[in-house]
């Protein structure tokens, strides 16, 4: 076994999580709701800007609220990209519907918006995009074709807190936004997520859905005299003491971005010469979008290429990973959902893409040596 010289992903901790956790403890109220939620909440509404904002589980739940809320049932159709993580897809197929995946854009990896009209039938009800490594989607386009054909737009912005398009906050510019708070994402509370409301006639209905299906929310904040069962709903909510670890780094929130900017500009800035040799290809960022460094990806020629260079950097003790496998190839997939149109990019492009370590607290001198093997492999040929 060679010696791991640098990890994949360190998960995000910050010391003062262990204070602010021993007061979650003190203040006896450590289910859903407590204190620290109440912080993380009020951080995400104001630096999002959007109506409402409520901590979950995770952000799988976020997206299972957020398909409750747009009240997706059997026999509804969901556009999104198969280039994703499967709860992009599951939280829409649990209600009954089914995913319809459209080919993504080989520059962002995202779902490609000049695709998404020709896959509208009837049936469509939401287009779930997701921004992928923290990168927008072209949403005055998406907003656009929603508008027009009275689709619900969900954002799956797992790995986009602290983004924007045009100004705007990644996960508050559709009708629902998904964040994850999972460890390996930018801010983590271990599991945990969160769901956006851009209007504020949501509100209530989210914090229903959340709480078992009762208006216990409003009972706790005492604009009602007792609790009652209003609709379907589950338990999405987490406890205080994830809050107060999460709250911990939310608190420095803009400081770990910029680092993770710093990490992800070092890497672009040393490949840069590989890119012109024309041995790889580096991220896109399009004009108007501000991303968080959340992920450093490069795309090697093909899937021969990119094994190689796996197992060279992992002999050289660099823990580099490739990601999703395209849903529509999966099990589940054929049964749940259908490609629409040409697979141009999804499966080609996933195939040749490889992310380099990437986590807060990843050294300079790492960087330099984990761009360094990724050089040495290409002066092999
Ligand atoms: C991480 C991730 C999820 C799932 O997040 P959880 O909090 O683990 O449920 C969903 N979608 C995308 C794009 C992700 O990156």
């Amino acid at each position: 076994m060679e010696e791991q010289k640098v990890h994949f992903n360190i998960p995000p901790f910050h010391p003062k999580a262990f204070q602010y956790m021993e007061d979650a403890v003190a203040r006896q109220k450590i289910c859903g709701d407590g204190f620290y939620t109440g912080k993380c909440t009020e951080w995400m509404k104001a630096q999002a800007k959007a109506a409402g904002a409520l901590l979950t589980t995770s952000c799988t739940h976020a997206l299972e609220m957020a398909a409750l809320l747009s009240g997706i049932g059997p026999g509804d159709e969901v556009i999104m990209p198969s280039y994703t993580f499967v709860s992009t897809a599951d939280a829409f197929v649990l209600r009954g519907a089914r995913a319809v995946f459209v080919d993504i854009r080989k520059d962002t990896m995202n779902l490609d918006e000049a695709l998404i009209e020709d896959a509208i039938t009837p049936r469509t009800k939401a287009i779930a995009v997701v921004h992928y490594a923290g990168i927008s989607c072209e949403m005055d386009t998406i907003c656009r074709i929603a508008k027009k054909h009275q689709l619900k737009i969900i954002e799956d912005a797992a790995q986009a807190v602290l983004c924007t398009y045009q100004g705007r906050s990644l996960g508050a510019i559709g009708d629902y936004g998904c964040y994850s708070f999972h460890e390996t994402k930018n801010y983590s509370m271990g599991e945990g997520g969160a769901i956006l409301l851009k209007n504020q006639k949501d509100i209530l209905n989210a914090e229903i859905i959340r709480e078992k299906g009762t208006n216990r929310s409003q009972f706790f904040r005492g604009e009602i005299d007792k609790y009652s069962w209003k609709e379907a709903g589950s338990s999405y909510l987490p406890s205080d003491l994830n809050a107060a670890y999460l709250w911990a780094q939310l608190e420095e929130a803009e400081a770990v971005n910029r680092r993770r900017i710093s990490s992800w500009s070092l890497y672009y800035e040393l490949l840069q010469e590989l890119e012109a040799a024309g041995d790889i290809e580096l991220p896109v960022v399009p004009k108007g979008c501000v991303h968080n460094g959340h992920m450093f990806y490069i795309k090697a020629k093909d899937l021969e290429e990119r094994t190689a260079l796996l197992q060279y950097l992992k002999e050289k003790g660099i823990s580099a990973v490739f990601h999703y496998v395209p849903l529509h190839s999966s099990e589940a997939g054929q049964k749940y959902g259908r490609f629409h149109g040409q697979d141009r990019n999804t499966t080609r492009e996933s195939n040749r893409l490889l992310r380099l370590p990437m986590y807060d607290g990843l050294k300079e001198e790492q960087i330099r040596y984990v761009a360094s093997e990724v050089k040495n492999f290409y002066r092999q040929f």
